[in-house]
């Protein structure tokens, strides 16, 4: 998976907005206060020692005034030697170039001191490592110039203090104001921030998690309707398990084999009775992983079990894939079979009821034609000739004899293989023919040219249209009965090459009530003795197990036609098992 770089949450960019810019309010208030403070504090100082100067300066020039009119230089010296005191140094000049200086009591002077210009004007000067403010004051009648040297320390200091001031102030401020912006951001962001972990955990699948309903009105509304959509998704995941499990007990509690396959017959689902069928029905379904078509409706596993196949498109993880369902129907089969027995030998029996009347005609034949050459044993001619009818006679016999045989004897393993459609019908009709000749009734065969050959089992499939036509024959009037057996060419789901029969009859026909029900095993209309109710599921059965389809088209008083259908011949046509 790419790896996506996740975005900032919304609380922790918002707490941070909130903090930076508090941050950034507080320095540059600090910073303005502290330039205001330090340059108002220092002006003030500043002017304030200006002042003082400037005040000793004056009261210096008054006191010296007189000393130096006298020329009394110990007095000028002693007055500027203890006015230094109130300052960092003093600097007399006369005229006449004598220098008096002091710097607090300390005589002689510094050399430091007596280095600064004599000039009336205040230089900046730095007095033994100390910044001075140094102010001038000229005394009266050009006596000379005092200089007087305060010291800017005090100024220094003073805003060294208010800067120390100013900042353990910031500091505190700082301290408590991101305080209050944690708590205040917090407060913001914290309803958000417990949304958001309450989405992520119904993210991870954790469905009882609810969001706390505190914060603003919107937060709340917000909260309410996450709290709704989680209740939803709780109730909609509890039906889809509870649907869920449903499915998964229905299936693994179905009497069938349940598998779901992709369409290159990768198991997607099997239920427990499925899967020791697996292998098998996969080998028959999807032979080296590809689709097998049409798909066969019934299966015979290895072990000698039949299976009834029923096949659904269904949708795989949004793909198209197949559901197949494997009805084991090996006792059906068998009770089947024997139904079929059964049926067999009535419609056998129905047969050799007109076979017996029908073997008699052949038996007078015969008995007049040994009679007759008994009678006249000299006409060597007429004896041959009769006894040439005999054996046509003992011939006939045979024949519907065997015929017989052949219908009613015990199931042989059934194998399709192709066989003319007229081949069929002929067999067929064959078998009924004595009972309509007996009946009058006449038996029409229309057999398309076009038809394609019938991919059968011959001898059940007889048995199918023997069914059909001696069902045809009890509908239909003696002497007035007409039936029609037909076969041509047609088409199953666009597909040509499909091999259709049809027997239609001049009889009665049937309520829509009767034709839903032929079908169904034992359903019978006829008398207690004749019908067994058998013929016509026992057909659809052979008919389905050849891939095909019975069907009926009757109402009262039209007559019926029944169809079969044979789906077209496969690939490799000989010796497949039914
Ligand atoms: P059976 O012939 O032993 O009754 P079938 O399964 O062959 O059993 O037929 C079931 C029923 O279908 C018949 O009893 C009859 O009522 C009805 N049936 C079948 N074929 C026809 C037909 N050609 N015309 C009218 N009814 C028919």
């Amino acid at each position: 998976m790419p790896f996506r770089k996740r975005a900032p949450t919304l609380t922790g960019r918002l707490r941070w907005d909130i903090i930076i810019i508090f941050c950034v309010l507080l320095v540059v208030g600090a910073i303005g206060t502290l330039e205001f403070v330090a340059r108002n504090v220092s002006a003030t100082l500043h002017q304030y020692i200006e002042e003082r100067g400037a005040l000793l300066a004056d009261v210096l020039a008054d006191q010296l005034e007189d000393p130096l009119k006298r020329g009394d230089h110990e007095t000028v010296h002693f007055l500027v030697t203890t006015e230094s005191e109130h300052c960092a140094y003093l600097l007399l000049t006369t005229p006449g170039g004598h220098r008096f200086a002091a710097a607090g009591h300390e005589s002689p002077a510094p050399p430091a001191l007596l280095a600064i210009a004599p000039t009336q004007a205040p230089i900046p000067v730095t007095f033994e490592g100390e910044p001075m403010l140094d102010v001038s004051a000229a005394l009266p009648e050009g006596q000379g110039v005092v200089r007087v040297g305060v010291s800017l320390a005090p100024v220094t200091s003073a805003r060294q203090s208010v800067v120390i001031a100013v900042l353990e102030s910031t500091a505190v401020v700082l301290v408590l104001g991101l305080s209050f912006v944690f708590w205040l951001a917090g407060l913001i962001t914290r309803p958000l921030s417990l949304l958001g972990d309450a989405a992520t955990r119904l993210s991870r699948g954790e469905t009882s998690v609810t969001a706390p309903l505190g914060g603003h009105a919107e937060l709340q509304t917000l909260a309410e309707t996450f709290n709704d959509m989680a209740t939803q998704i709780r109730l909609r995941m509890a039906q889809s398990e509870a649907m869920r499990r449903l499915t998964h007990e229905t299936l693994e509690g179905l009497p069938v084999a349940v598998l779901v396959c992709a369409p290159d017959g990768e198991v997607r689902f099997a239920n427990d009775r499925a899967r020791p069928l697996t292998a098998f029905a996969l080998d028959a379904l999807f032979p080296g992983g590809h689709p097998v078509h049409p798909r066969p409706r019934a299966l015979q596993s290895p072990e000698g079990r039949h299976f009834d196949v029923t096949t659904a498109e269904v949708e795989v993880d949004g793909a198209p894939g197949v559901l197949v369902a494997l009805a084991d129907v090996t006792e059906v089969h068998q009770l089947s079979a024997r139904l079929h027995r059964v049926e067999r030998l009535a419609v056998a029996g129905e047969v050799s009821a007109g076979i017996v009347h029908a073997i008699n005609n052949p038996l007078d034949g015969m008995r007049r034609a040994l009679d007759l050459a008994r009678r006249q044993p000299e006409n060597a001619e007429r004896v041959a000739h009769m006894l040439e009818l005999a054996t046509e006679g003992a011939d006939r016999i045979g024949q519907i004899t065997r015929t017989l045989l052949d219908f009613a004897r015990a199931d042989d393993r059934p194998v399709r293989r192709a066989v003319p459609a007229a081949d069929l019908i002929s067999e067929a009709v064959a078998l009924v023919s004595l009972r309509a000749e007996a009946r009058r009734i006449v038996i029409e065969r229309r057999v398309d040219p076009e038809s394609p050959l019938a991919f059968v089992d011959p001898r059940s499939f007889t048995e199918v249209l023997v069914n059909l036509l001696v069902n045809a024959l009890d509908a239909v009037p003696s002497g007035e009965g007409r039936i029609e057996i037909t076969a041509r060419a047609s088409t199953t789901g666009g597909v040509t090459g499909a091999l259709e029969f049809g027997v239609s009859d001049n009889g009665p026909g049937m309520s829509p009530d009767v034709a839903a029900q032929v079908f169904e095993p034992f359903f019978t209309t006829k008398a207690v003795g004749r019908g067994t109710g058998l013929g016509l599921s026992v057909a659809r059965r052979i008919v389905g197990a050849h891939g095909g389809e019975l069907t009926v088209e009757s109402a009262s008083g039209t007559g019926s036609r029944f169809i079969v259908k044979l789906p077209p011949q496969p690939d490799e046509p000989n010796g497949t098992e039914v």
